[in-house]
């Protein structure tokens, strides 16, 4: 077996020694990049469509670190809203091996906070088994589909629920290593989300 290269991902192809001159009579495995194997492995830009797997490290403005991959990189289907606007705009036409850095104005994050999306509710409008903690998040159902709120304040029979995603109004600094960049499957595109490694699992 001869290895052309040593980098991964790699295609096993078998082919004929004897055609090509190089042995008699003999078959070999060729473990070929994906890159030399014509129109088939030809690397693939992060473009609508296409399943991403990054490593990431969010930080705030501070240098504080909000949320990280931690070695298990997250896949999301680009161009489907998975992530926020900024950050897909930073990561198009990039492809496997690429590092970059980006810093996302709040309008193209989690968008700017919202004093008319706090508000008050009484306990006793919680199911019963619930017991509401600051940082719960609760679905609400809506005519245009579950929104989400987060629990800021617990206060007795008062809770406040906040609809603004905890990083609203905040600049995000992303610095993002692009691991792998694949064509979506159809059950993927007609979900609007991965499956598999680092995506839904159902
Ligand atoms: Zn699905």
């Amino acid at each position: 077996m001869v290895s052309l290269s040593s980098r991964t991902p790699r295609i096993p192809i078998v082919f004929d020694l004897v055609t090509h001159g190089l042995a008699d009579g003999r078959w070999c495995e060729v473990l070929l990049d994906e890159g030399w194997a014509g129109g088939h492995g030809a690397p693939v830009k992060i473009a609508a469509d296409t399943v991403v797997s990054i490593e990431y490290t969010l930080r705030d403005e501070a240098g504080e670190v909000l949320d990280q991959s931690k070695g298990e990189p997250l896949a999301y289907l680009h161009g489907h809203g998975n992530i926020v606007p900024g950050l897909e705009k930073a990561l198009e036409g990039l492809q496997a091996g690429a590092e970059t850095k980006a810093l996302i104005a709040p309008e193209d994050g989690y968008g700017e906070h919202s004093d008319k999306k706090v508000m008050q509710i009484n306990r006793s409008q919680l199911s019963d088994e619930m017991e509401p903690q600051v940082g719960m998040m609760l679905h609400a159902e809506t005519p245009e589909g579950p929104v989400p709120l987060w629990i800021t304040k617990v206060e007795g029979q008062e809770v406040t629920v906040d609809g603004n995603h905890p990083l609203a109004g905040k600049p995000l600094a992303f610095e993002v290593k692009v691991v792998e960049v694949r064509a979506a499957a159809e059950e993927e595109l007609s979900h609007g989300h991965v499956h598999g490694a680092g995506g839904h699992a159902h």
